[in-house]
């Protein structure tokens, strides 16, 4: 099948690759070919053609046919396979064809994305700007507005387009924590747009206390693009809660701000059918553990009564000291005081338990920490994944999310994950950054290509043999890539083991990192990327 952009928007894929994760042969274009589309749109180039490059794997297009037109979905093979290759990675994904666009998705307006409810990743960086932009105006000096260029219909109707093909038939759903911005139904489509079987988003700002209530006209569209994109909403979206919510917290004014904000997001969840709601347990705020703890099981308790079908997730974090969740055991606390034990669930997420401690790594490890959670928390409690790399290293107790394959936990781990039949049907979500610099402007942009990418790579890894050679090219190659990251985080962290072993020396007690750090104050939800 000979593959080219027509419009610098639409790429036809053989009929197959849109079915069969499988498969991995994609005809796609490269990043580079992304960035030159990019461009074109940029100067209203709208009939540019593209060239494919050379760099693509033989496709055996009657085969694929065949097996397509034969059952209409792929297999999820239980045979091993040979993982994508780190070029066909790079190359992953796809512009399937315009007719399998819906008209709808066109609607989705992507500009509107790069204000407020963006990843986790992005948010704190865009919270400082929004504040630096307030503060001038209240000094009343001159404001030079962030004007966005308004996009032409053309280039909305391009963004639209899904980036990459949805894979059918697998067990293992996955998807990235997309945007709501301009509306929750939003999110459908831009699950859509990165070829996720899975999503994760706020249900409204997460650094607001005030926020306008859910319009029905959003509900209903949420409800019915769910519908028409076939999501299961209640198995597979998983809203992440506020990062203002502390349900430990002890302050009776800010308990109550707290609770209501918390029940706001689990209403709004029964409204849109969603049964799943992921949210950091909260901080002790340097009060004891056990009461803290006892607070958030009493506020749970309370939800529950307050709505009927929403299950609370707790999720695992990473950092230490008045966090609660690091440790396995927090879970099984704050569980062990909730009445309906129906309606509650554990939420993993890779990088956080690493960094906290428990290691993915190896079969063995990967293994170990799964029997502990067993042990101490219970399987049956796992509601979801969390799908991260970690740019810190293991037992670090640093919350910085990495692109998977390139941090600490690398390729290997997420093998395990893909191929943990425990965790099919969970809903599998990425938190992974995103942002670039883009080389003309020097600013940070996104790339969903990212997620997209990730989403096909990690597909790829179910049922494949990890002691083949081409998983071990892909994982160095992803390895090679994050060295040199992984090499400034190594350094940082070995700097301050050094200097908590030279403060115990001196009899001082305070860690600066770790499960002994944060004594004092309330460090709240505080971690490098929340997410
Ligand atoms: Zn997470
Ligand atoms: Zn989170």
């Amino acid at each position: 099948m000979k593959i080219e952009a027509v419009n610098g928007t639409a790429k036809p894929l053989s009929p197959a690759a849109e079915t069969n994760p499988s498969k991995q042969n994609f005809q796609i274009p490269t990043k580079q070919e992304e960035q030159e589309e990019e461009e074109a749109r940029g100067a209203r180039i709208t009939d540019k053609v593209v060239k494919k490059t050379s760099r693509k794997r033989e496709v055996d297009e009657k085969e694929e046919i065949n097996e397509t037109q034969a059952n209409g979905r792929a297999p999820q093979s239980s045979k091993r396979k040979k993982p994508t290759r780190i070029d066909e990675v790079e190359a992953e994904v796809s512009e399937p064809s315009a007719k399998r666009t819906k008209r709808k998705q066109i609607e989705v307006n992507k500009e509107e994305e790069a204000d407020s409810e963006a990843s986790p990743a992005k948010r704190m960086r865009k919270t400082k700007v929004e504040e630096e932009e307030g503060k001038l105006e209240e000094n009343g000096e001159a404001i030079k507005k962030i004007t966005r260029k308004r996009k032409t219909k053309e280039e909305k109707e391009a963004e639209a387009m899904p980036i990459a093909a949805r894979s059918n038939g697998l067990r293992m759903f996955i998807g990235a924590h997309v945007s709501c911005a301009k509306g929750v139904h939003n999110t459908v489509t831009n699950c859509v747009h990165i070829g996720g079987n899975a999503f994760a988003m706020f249900l409204k700002s997460q650094r607001k206390w005030e926020n306008p209530p859910l319009q029905n006209e959003h509900k209903d569209l949420f409800i019915s693009n769910c519908n028409d994109h076939k999501y299961d909403a209640s198995s597979h979206v998983l809203p992440h809660g506020s990062y203002l919510v502390n349900l430990a917290q002890e302050d009776p004014e800010k308990a109550t701000q707290a609770y209501d904000a918390f029940l706001d997001d689990l209403q709004r969840c029964e409204a849109l059918g969603i049964k799943l709601y992921n949210f950091h347990p909260g901080s002790t705020g340097s009060h004891p553990r056990p009461s803290a703890i006892a607070r958030i099981a009493k506020a749970l308790n309370r939800a529950h009564l307050a709505t009927k079908t929403v299950t609370p997730v707790l999720e695992t974090m990473a950092a230490g000291g008045n966090v609660i969740g690091s440790t396995f055991e927090d879970l099984r606390d704050i569980i062990a005081l909730i009445d309906d034990k129906k309606r509650i669930g554990v939420c993993l997420d890779t990088c956080h338990v690493f960094a906290a401690g428990y290691d993915l790594r190896s079969p063995t490890a990967f293994k170990k920490t799964l029997d502990d959670f067993d042990k101490i928390v219970g399987m049956k409690y796992l509601r979801a994944l969390h799908l991260n790399d970690s740019k810190a290293p293991f037992d670090s107790h640093r919350d910085l999310h990495q692109n998977i394959g390139l941090g600490f936990l690398g390729l290997r781990a997420f093998h395990n994950v893909m191929n943990e039949t425990r965790f099919e049907g969970l809903p599998l979500v990425l938190e992974t950054p995103i942002d670039h610099k883009d080389p003309a402007t020097g600013k940070d942009v996104e790339d969903k290509g990212v997620w997209a990418r990730e989403i096909k790579m990690l597909e790829g890894l179910i049922g494949t043999d990890a002691d083949s050679e081409d998983f071990k090219a892909l994982e160095k190659d992803l390895a090679d890539k994050g060295a040199e990251e992984r090499k400034k985080l190594q350094e940082q962290y070995d700097k301050k083991v050094e200097k908590d072993r030279k403060a115990l020396e001196k009899g001082q007690t305070r860690l600066s990192f770790g499960k002994q750090k944060k004594k004092n104050g309330e460090s709240g939800q505080a971690s490098d990327s929340e997410a």
